[in-house]
């Protein structure tokens, strides 16, 4: 009961418009109910006071006529009269008169004769102490005194107290000195005008209540028109806008403050809807390109729960998105120490894994609110594989020749430069073995370009399989080649430079033969070298010399002062 008020508007106000109207109707039908029991008693009074009046008059017409009998038995009659429980006559002492001879003596003492004659037998009766005020009010202020009481069964009773003044009349039988000679005691029983009050309160609240059952069904009607039905719109409007559908409209109704409410309401829910639809928007195309993505992304919530992953993501981990939540964030690449780092901000923004045979390049960060409190994280996942391998590639391809598959002279320049500051600071020897295919012009005339190259190539191989693991071989350009030898010294170079030489001449490609010049060059037994253009000339200088002894040969350089150059700085 007290939800259903505290839950509806209209109720509450139904409740208060009935309390006040109660409290107000209340107030009247007291007012009214007093008003008319006072005027019923009023009624009732005036009645009795005619009555008293009427049998005063009686009684002293009747002792004027000197039967005191007749009053006694008129006193009896009056009791006879409705409502009337008690009618006495009283003398000033408060006994009730006629029942003794005092009276009849006074009286025959008075006129000096038997006027009346005594009563046979004489009784006594003390109606009303004397000194009673209401009595002695009577008696000495010669005033009707009315008062209530009650009878032993409860019955409420009002009683009259007349005084019966010594007039005129009854100066032919009473002295004149007395101004009164009794009392007239009538009472009644305010029994049925109680019940008649009664009646009228049972009515007056009858009426009351049917008058308060049509008000509040008007008031409930009135304002079920004119304030529940327009916010109640309104509140079920809002309800489904809570819900989350925005196409909802109220009915204006009138112009009152609830009219307006409507009104702003409808322009709200239009300019909520303007953005929802916007934001939606923008929703849908962040969606769209999460999902569609070939990024992995996962993000969490602020307790690092995952509540987004992508299909993406999904694919490069190789996991569903079951898995992926139920594991959590950390484990996304089975390595949690890097996901935590990244997400510190203590390594870089990013991180290459291993995982599952893929290179991932993974971009881990919290997701943080303008007041830099975080409210989640992210993680871009991306497979970097085939990109890894293509920079691999080119590394190799800028220091590669493709056609023999050796290092090229951009490499042969780098490695001869650091090998020979090696060599240098440790003192250590350092040789380069320079060769060139002979006659390869007239090889390429006669047996063509292409024959040309898979001779290059073969050479290549032969060289490859001549070094060891810490040689570098390079093609030099054209057909020359230049071989690094660290730790060799000019025997060990000439060594090597006869095997490749036996091994060259001996091979058959395509069933054709070629031989090859050879120019070695040693940095031990001399004054340092720092240049590499003056190492590589003293090898060039020997291959022309084994050019010039008619080739297939290997010739060491001889070292001479004018090939010292001064220190150019190279040395780095
Ligand atoms: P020599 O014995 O004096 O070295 O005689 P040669 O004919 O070999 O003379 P040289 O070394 O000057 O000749 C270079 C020739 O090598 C010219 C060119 O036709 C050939 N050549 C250079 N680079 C390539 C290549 O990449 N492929 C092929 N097939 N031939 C090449
Ligand atoms: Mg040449
Ligand atoms: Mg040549």
């Amino acid at each position: 009961m007290v939800r259903l008020i505290r839950d509806h508007i209209g109720n509450k106000i139904l409740v208060v418009v009935g309390v006040s109207a109660l409290v107000s109707l209340l107030g009247m039908v007291l007012f009214y109910t007093w008003s008319e029991k006072q005027s019923i008693l009023e009624q009732y009074t005036k009645g009795r006071q005619e009555l008293l009046n009427s049998v005063d008059r009686g009684l002293h017409f009747i002792m004027i006529t000197g039967s005191a009998e007749a009053a006694e038995k008129y006193a009896r009659q009056l009791l006879e009269a409705p409502d009337v429980t008690e009618f006495i006559i009283l003398r000033t002492d408060g006994k009730q008169a006629f029942l003794d001879n005092n009276t009849i003596h006074q009286v025959n003492w008075n006129k000096g004769e038997e006027l009346f004659t005594p009563r046979g037998e004489e009784t006594e009766r003390q109606v009303i102490a004397p000194e009673t005020p209401e009595f002695r009010r009577t008696v000495q202020e010669e005033q009707t005194v009315l008062y209530n009481e009650q009878a032993s069964n409860g019955e409420p009773l009002i009683t009259f107290l007349k005084p019966l003044v010594n007039d005129e009349g009854c100066h032919r039988c009473h002295e004149q000195g007395d101004q009164v000679l009794g009392v007239i005691k009538l009472t009644s029983s305010l029994q049925a005008t109680h019940d008649e009050i009664e009646k009228t309160w049972q009515t007056a609240l009858v009426v009351l209540g049917i008058f308060l059952l049509i008000m509040l069904l008007i008031t409930a009607a009135l304002m079920r028109r004119a304030i529940i039905v327009p916010v109640q719109s309104v509140t079920k409007a809002m309800r489904q806008v809570e819900e989350g559908d925005f196409t909802q409209q109220v009915p204006v109704l009138g112009n009152d403050e609830l009219g307006r409410m409507a009104r702003s309401f409808n322009s709200m829910i239009e300019r909520l809807l303007q953005t929802y639809t916007g934001l939606q928007r923008e929703q849908d195309k962040l969606t769209t390109i999460i999902l569609s993505s070939s990024e992995g992304i996962v993000v969490t919530d602020h307790d690092d729960r995952v509540v987004l992953v992508n299909p993406a993501a999904e694919r490069l981990l190789g996991k569903s998105m079951g898995q992926i939540i139920r594991e959590g964030f950390k484990h996304l690449a089975d390595q949690p120490d890097v996901l935590q780092q990244l997400m510190d901000g203590k390594v870089e923004d990013s991180k290459i894994l291993k995982f599952n045979d893929r290179l991932l390049q993974i971009y881990a960060a919290r997701i943080r609110r303008s007041d830099g409190e975080p409210i989640g994280s992210a993680a871009l996942i991306q497979d970097v594989t085939e990109q890894k391998r293509l920079e691999s590639e080119l590394r190799q391809l800028s220091f590669n020749d493709q056609l023999t598959g050796l290092y090229n002279r951009r490499s042969l320049e780098k490695t001869l430069k650091k090998q020979l500051h090696l060599a240098n600071r440790h003192h250590s020897p350092l040789s380069i073995v320079l060769f060139d295919v002979d006659h390869f012009k007239h090889f390429n005339d006669t047996y063509g370009h292409d024959q040309g190259d898979r001779v290059l190539s073969t050479l290549g191989g032969l060289c490859m399989n001549t070094c060891r693991e810490t040689d570098h071989p390079c093609r030099y350009g054209g057909e020359e080649f230049c071989i690094i030898l660290p730790h060799t010294n000019n025997e060990g170079a000439m060594v090597f430079a006869e095997k490749l030489r036996r091994r060259v001449e001996q091979a058959r490609v395509d069933e054709l033969q070629v031989t090859i010049s050879l120019g070695v060059a040693c940095t031990l037994g001399q004054k340092p070298i720092r240049d590499i253009n003056t190492f590589m000339k003293q090898a060039d200088q020997a291959l022309y010399e084994a050019k010039n002894q008619g080739r297939n040969r290997a010739v060491l350089a001889v070292s001479r002062d004018s090939d010292q150059q001064p220190d150019d700085g190279d040395e780095t």
